[in-house]
This record gives structure tokens, sequence and C-alpha cells, in this order.
């Protein structure tokens, strides 16, 4: 089969990583007779140095057309005094509310390979783990295309009068097709859900509970639950192994995820995907488009450095096979790849094991870490 993927590597680390999922998805075309043609398309600061606008008409018009999009990173210090509206980070939100692609799938788990990298105490993670396990395997599905990010912001009044502010505003309709998709994604794997929220003080969260409230009798063998967020950081610190899924808004979906990145052992290794309305699946030939990315961002302070981690970006390439092309085989055998190169020792530095040497760990670069994981597909 063929398949059509916008590919957007972005900026600083984005190319680097994102041609290690290009060569593993190559590789694994060649493996199970498919074939991937990449758009290549320019979105973030590189846009802006070469269009002046972060997302260049053209970019989306083209990855609207194609059946799904594997983004790098975006951004870096050169672009961050440009005005909001041309900072490259406009381009993600436009790529997300121009695909409709409102629901953001991150999984966090600690993988056996890299409980030494997992800065929390064995204790802990057992203790909250309902196997006992030092373990933890939870989803964050955060709403992407409405929130405080998209609300209305602006400025007022000047001098020391000057004020800034943002609007967090969500429609009914927001928070239950995105309460959906998490429901839906509950209801395949430990049945619980936990809708995080600050409904003790605003009141668009009181709506996300009281919609919660509404449909969860919809789904009955779901069990839901309700945390406030700052209750939920510090819960996934204290005892992660209690959540299954977690439901939330996307300022909070984006800062909770980041803090599961780091008791999963490193950004570097958390994928995501971010999908359409379930009610519009299957898309197009039976694909569903979807946008997928590494939750990390273009991390400057490495880049070209050869020291990124390419883990992340190369399972985003494993959820593409799997959300948006229905290849499941190939996504396995993406996942057993990675899972096989950490079984033999290989580590980038920021999955390294603070006694990297006694555990016979080798500490390797972007390069020969994209190799290690080529060759388990040999
Ligand atoms: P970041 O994720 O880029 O980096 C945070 C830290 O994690 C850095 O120390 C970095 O070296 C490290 N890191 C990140 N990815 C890594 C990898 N694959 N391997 C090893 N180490 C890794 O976050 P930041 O520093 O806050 O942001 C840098 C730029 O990226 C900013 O311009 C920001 O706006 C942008 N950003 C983009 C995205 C995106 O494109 N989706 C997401 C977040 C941030």
């Amino acid at each position: 089969m063929k398949y059509s993927i916008a590919l957007v590597p972005g900026d600083g680390i984005g190319p680097e990583v994102s041609s290690w999922a290009v060569n593993v998805l190559d590789a694994l075309g060649d493996k199970f007779g498919h074939t991937f043609n990449y758009v290549e398309l320019l979105a973030g600061g590189c846009a802006i140095d070469r269009y002046g606008q972060p997302l260049p008409a053209d970019t989306l018009e083209a990855a609207k057309q194609c059946d799904a999009l594997l983004l790098g990173a975006v951004g870096g210090p050169q672009w961050e005094n440009l005005p909001g509206e041309l900072r490259p980070e406009r381009a993600l939100l436009g790529l997300r509310a121009g695909l409709g692609v409102f629901a953001n799938l991150r999984p966090a788990s600690l993988l056996p390979q890299l409980a030494g990298a997992c800065p929390l105490k064995d204790d802990v993670l057992k203790a909250s783990n309902p196997e006992g396990k030092p373990s933890f395997d939870l989803l964050i599905v955060r709403e992407l295309t409405g929130g405080i990010y998209f609300g209305q912001r602006g400025r007022k009044g000047s001098g020391k009068d000057e004020a800034a502010f943002d609007t967090e505003m969500y429609a009914r309709w927001e928070i239950e097709r995105l309460l959906r998709v998490a429901y839906e994604a509950a209801a395949k794997r430990r049945k619980k859900l936990c809708v995080v929220d600050k409904a003790n003080v605003m009141e668009s969260s009181r709506l996300w509970r009281e919609v919660a409230q509404a449909i969860s009798s919809e789904y009955k063998d779901i069990e839901t639950s309700f945390l406030y967020v700052d209750n939920c950081a510090m819960q996934l610190i204290r005892a992660p192994g209690q959540f299954d899924v977690i439901a939330t808004s996307n300022i909070f979906g984006d800062i909770l995820s980041d803090e599961a990145s780091v008791i999963s052992g490193s950004i570097g290794m958390l994928a995501s995907a971010s999908l359409g309305a379930a009610d519009d699946l299957p898309a197009k030939n039976g694909r569903v488009m979807g946008m997928y990315e590494p939750i990390h961002g273009s991390a400057p302070d490495i880049a070209g450095k050869d020291l990124a981690n390419p883990l992340a970006m190369i399972l985003s390439g494993a959820m593409m096979l799997r959300y948006s092309f229905g290849l499941e085989k190939e996504a396995c055998a993406i996942e057993a790849a990675v899972s096989a190169v950490l079984d033999k020792g290989f580590r980038t530095k920021d999955i390294a094991s603070r006694d990297s040497a006694l555990c016979g760990e080798k500490i390797v670069g972007t390069r020969e870490m994209g190799t290690a994981v080529l060759k388990e597909l040999e």
C-alpha cells in the first residue's frame, strides 16, 4: 500500500530526529511491502526565515492533502522576540486547528529498562501500582484546539497600568467530544478515567465537570473520577500508578504531560498523536488524518550535537501507523525494535541511569541510536 505523509522537520533537533523516523518507516515499508511518500513542508522558525510567517498557507493546504502529518519540533531563541502571532509555535496551533485534530493522546509509561532513569523511588512506584510493580502506564488525553491558547488575548492600558490577558473558554461540545475520545481510550485500557480541572476556582472547569458528569452514565463500565490540577501534579509524583487515562484541557494537559515525561525517564521518549472526531472515522480510504509528534520541543541547547534522543520521534511514527493507517503489526514492530535496543543497553544521555557504567549501558548519540533501531528491523 502507498501512504502519503506530510513531513514537517521544523527547527532545532526536529530535522535530526525526524530523519530517523523516516529511515525507520522506510525500513519497515521495505519489510512489510508499504511505500511511504513524504511531502516535506516548512513550518515554524525555518518558515519565518524563508517566507516571513510560521505557517504559510501552502504548507497547511499541502498537509491537508496527505494521509497524516509527522512533525519534528519548532521554535528556538532566534525567533523568541517576535510578536506572538509571528512566533514559530503559532505554526503548531495553526496546523492543529487547520487539520481539525482536537484530541492529543500522550501515553506516558515507565519501561522496565528505564527504571534507572526515573527519579522516583521504587517504593513510590510499587505502592501505587495495582500489581505492586515499580512502574506506571498512563495516557493523558489533552484538548488541543480550544481553551486559553486559542482564547481572546491582548494588552490594555499603559505605563504601570499596562495589563495583559488570556482567556480560557470552552464550549460544551468541545469538552464533550474530547471526553468521548478519552472514554473510548479508557474502554480499551484499564477502564479508569480521571478528569482533571480547577473547578474550585474556574468557571470553565465547572463546565468540564458538568459535562463529564452528564455523559459518564453512558460509560457505565468506566470508573470516572475528578481531581484538581494542582493535586494531580502532586499525585503524579506521589503515586503515578493510580492513573489510567487523564482527560484535561489544553493548558493543563500541556503542563502535566511534561511532568509525566520526567518520571518516564526523559522527554526524549514520549510520542504523541493528535486526532480528529471519532464520528469522522474512518476518513478517506480508511485512513484517519492525524498529526504525530514527539512531546519535546526543538531543544536548541543540544541541536546539531548528535545528542538528541530520536526514540520519541520514532515512536510517533509507530503511533501514526497504528492510528492513521491501521497498521498495528507494523507499529508493534517499531515498538519491539525500540524495546530490543534498550534491552541491549543502548542509551542516549537523557535516558542513561545515574550509574550507567555499572548497569552496562552504552551511551550513544542520535545517529548510533537510530542505526541500532534500524538493525533490529532488518
Ligand atoms: P524542549 O523540550 O525543547 O527542551 C527541554 C529540555 O529537554 C532541554 O534540556 C532539552 O535538551 C531536553 N530535550 C528535549 N528533547 C530531547 C530529546 N529528544 N533528547 C534529549 N533531550 C531532549 O523544551 P524548551 O527548552 O522549553 O523549548 C525549546 C523550544 O522548543 C522553544 O522555542 C519552545 O517554544 C519549542 N517547543 C516546541 C514544541 C513543539 O514543536 N511541539 C514543544 C515544546 C516546545
